[in-house]
């Protein structure tokens, strides 16, 4: 409207159509939107402005920011960015398969190759975005999504909503990230940096093949503890037919000091992600 001299020319509502509700984050809803000008579908997260504090307003345009600068195919693509009088429309690439931690609940547990594939593509993105200094900071299978209900085999990394650029002086000691899947050095409230995704990643691994967290429990200071000890078990009754190099990966992700955990770009050579898919289809 008048006076608003540096917004964009065109108003959300006049460039896109707005849909059903997608899904629900922490402080977003995100909708279905299609684009007026050739009716291409996106996902577009909507934030009231007026529920959001100061701090997490300069969260979703720091989000946006990071999203812009980064084009991957397995990363949600930003389309746009709307700061409007009482919302932010923020449209992104849209992925209609739905999360991956849906998948996980009614697979229960991926064949090796599945998870293989899933996790390679999870190491290209964060690889990709260490390259470039940045980390996601809350990796989880909430927060990947698959491309399509056809194609529910190629995930995108989504909601950098806590992602930060890695290379800030002394690391960062904000407590973020989901409980499980947040790594020992946050947890410590020790400075950390990129290395809390590869922790992440490990979680997600041993949950791909296990069906089953690596740390639990119903306590969440106990689940802390066990966490921050980094103590883990392949439990023979679950872990018997899993071969030797996936568990290997595992263990060189689940490791407690930072400094001694593989890097995205160390993993990606790593033998398990490497080998064929013939070979491991012959393993079953
Ligand atoms: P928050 O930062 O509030 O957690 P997310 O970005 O994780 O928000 O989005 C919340 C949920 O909305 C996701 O878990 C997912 O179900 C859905 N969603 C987010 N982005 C997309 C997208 N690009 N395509 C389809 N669904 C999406
Ligand atoms: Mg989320």
């Amino acid at each position: 409207g008048p006076g608003e001299g540096l917004a964009a020319p065109e108003r959300f509502a006049e460039a896109f159509t707005i849909g059903p509700v997608l899904g629900k984050g922490a402080f977003s809803t995100v909708h279905l939107a299609t684009r007026n000008s050739d009716g291409r579908r996106f996902a577009t997260k909507v934030v009231s402005r007026r529920k959001l504090p100061p701090v997490d307003e300069a969260a979703l345009r720091s989000e946006a920011k990071v999203l812009m600068a980064l084009d991957h195919p397995n990363i949600v693509r930003l389309v746009g960015w709307y700061e409007e009088k009482d919302v932010f429309y923020v449209p992104l690439e849209l992925c209609e398969g739905g999360e991956l931690f849906d998948r996980i609940v009614q697979k229960s547990c991926y064949t090796e190759r599945e998870a293989r594939d899933l996790v390679r593509m999870l190491l290209e993105a964060i690889a990709y975005c260490h390259e470039r200094g940045i980390m996601h900071r809350d990796l989880k299978p909430e927060n990947l999504l698959l491309v399509s209900k056809e194609d529910d085999a190629t995930i995108k990394v989504a909601d950098f909503g806590f992602a930060k650029v890695a290379n800030i002086p002394k690391g960062l000691h904000t407590q973020c990230g989901t409980p499980g899947y947040v790594a020992p050095e946050i947890l410590k409230r020790q400075p950390y940096g990129k290395e809390v995704d590869m922790w992440s990643v490990g979680v997600i691994c041993y949950i791909l093949l296990g069906g089953y967290p690596p740390f639990h429990d119903e306590n969440q200071v106990r689940l802390f503890m066990k966490i921050k000890k980094g103590t883990f078990t392949f439990h023979p009754q679950y872990w018997a037919t899993i071969s030797e190099d996936a568990k290997d990966l595992i263990t060189k992700l689940l490791v407690v000091d930072p400094a001694q955990r593989i890097t995205a770009a160390q993993a990606l050579k790593h033998p398990w992600i490497r080998a064929s898919a013939s070979v491991l289809m012959e393993r079953g």
